[in-house]
């Protein structure tokens, strides 16, 4: 799962970064305001991490312009242990959680676990097709009850199209979720990772839509 951290705090940011990685997120550091909200307007992330004090331009109005614009991301307000009216502030301006620092990883990885599987009306903790079972928190793919060993972006290409069951992900789609910046893309990427997938899962699970993208259907789901 791609994620935008907005945080100007380097120690702090550099922490969940590194935290977040360990937990299988591919995440995308900006450390202002003004950045944050040019990276959201992209769409291309899951979720987002907004410290409210951030320079340029205010965590508040960060979160004010996305609604604004109709951006949907789910974003998880850090908030000052003692700030209770910026907590409420925010929420009120459209955030979906909050943590107070400081903050623990394993707990800030749970809530964007959370909220992404909110944010596509998943109720169930683990999402399943067919005989295929995935499990975010365990970040694990068992088929038939037994635990599969994809890579991470293996991983993450499954994740998404598990969240999108019944809809078509484009290739760009699900480069965008798959690859932080920097990263080198290969034209074939996508293509090279949905044929280890199909592979190493061994079902005709994923579908190509010709000329459009890939699927797994809802009613597989
Ligand atoms: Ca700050």
């Amino acid at each position: 799962m791609r994620i935008l951290l907005a945080e100007d705090d380097e120690l702090l940011g550099s922490g969940i970064r590194a935290g977040l990685g360990q937990n299988g997120f591919q995440v995308d550091w900006v450390r202002d305001g003004v950045a944050a909200e040019r990276e959201l307007a992209t769409g291309a992330y899951q979720a987002a991490v907004l410290d409210l004090g951030l320079p340029r331009q205010d965590g508040m109005d960060v979160l004010r312009q996305m609604r604004a614009r109709r951006n949907t991301t789910p974003v998880l307000v850090l908030t000052a242990r003692d700030a209770v009216p910026a907590r409420i502030a925010g929420l009120d301006a459209g955030a979906d959680d909050y943590l107070i620092k400081p903050i623990d990883l394993h707990e800030l990885a749970a809530r964007l676990r959370a909220l992404v599987r909110r944010a596509h009306g998943q109720s169930e903790t683990r999402l399943a097709a067919g005989n295929v079972v995935l499990d975010p928190a365990a970040h694990q793919v068992l088929v038939d009850g037994q635990p599969v060993d994809l890579s991470n972006r293996e991983y993450d290409l499954l994740h998404a199209l598990l969240l999108n069951a019944g809809r078509v992900l484009s290739r760009e789609q699900l480069e965008q979720r798959l690859y932080e910046w920097g990263s080198e893309i290969n034209s074939n990427a996508v293509e090279v990772h949905i044929y280890h997938l199909r592979r190493k899962l061994g079902t005709p699970l994923i579908e190509t839509v010709r000329g459009v993208g890939y699927r797994i259907a809802r009613d597989a789901a």
